[in-house]
């Protein structure tokens, strides 16, 4: 039984906090790891941010809701279900993924939490475990699947050295270039058929 582990931001939607920092204008918000690597200290100032804005996650959901997924993402994702079991492997939020996970028809998505007060401010955040992608994958494989992987960044790039094939899809150079062992796919149809061909092999 083979199974397909798909990162989400810059796969099948855009970067959330950058695409959320364009509409918005706040533009601090474009802040990431590589900016401020203590990735803590990262999440308190975005939060922070929000509620100085005084946006609480309705609002946040709305503008999100607006981003849509990445343009043939949905039938890319309605095909590749019709072959395999998918599991999206985020590093995001539930709360903010929900409104293009209802775009793409409610894929199955492992990712963190975030926790809101009752005025709907965002107050704290909760990650599932360290490593999480890597982990699902070594437990995936530990219940007997074989398991192909895509993702376009360096956070992807442990979950596809743990699985039975990785695949890189749209990736920035690089990664390309320190990461030789993964075959770079630039658009869905490139995708479907490198995991095709993983499929075969592994
Ligand atoms: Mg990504």
């Amino acid at each position: 039984m083979q199974i397909v582990c798909l990162d989400l931001e810059g796969v099948l939607v855009p970067e959330i906090w950058i695409e959320f920092a364009n509409r918005t204008g706040i533009t601090e918000l474009r802040r990431t790891t590589r900016d401020e690597p203590n990735y803590d200290t990262l999440m308190k100032f975005r939060l922070d941010l929000l509620s100085k804005h005084k946006l609480g996650l309705p609002d946040i959901q709305k503008v999100i809701a607006e981003m849509g997924p990445m343009a043939g993402a949905k039938d890319f994702l309605d095909d590749l279900r019709q072959q395999f079991q998918v599991i999206i492997l985020s590093d995001t939020f539930y709360e903010f993924a929900m409104p293009l996970m209802q775009q793409l028809g409610m894929p199955a998505l492992f990712c963190h939490k975030l926790e809101a007060d009752n005025s709907g401010m965002l107050v704290n955040y909760h990650l599932r475990m360290p490593n999480q992608k890597k982990e699902a994958v070594q437990r995936f494989k530990e219940l007997q699947f074989k398991v192909i992987a895509a993702g376009d960044s360096y956070n992807d790039t442990a979950m596809l050295g743990e699985a039975h094939a990785g695949i890189l899809f749209h990736p920035p150079e690089n990664v390309i270039r320190e990461f030789p062992q993964f075959p770079v796919t630039m658009n869905y149809a490139e995708l479907k058929a490198e995991i095709l061909k993983a499929s075969a092999r592994i």
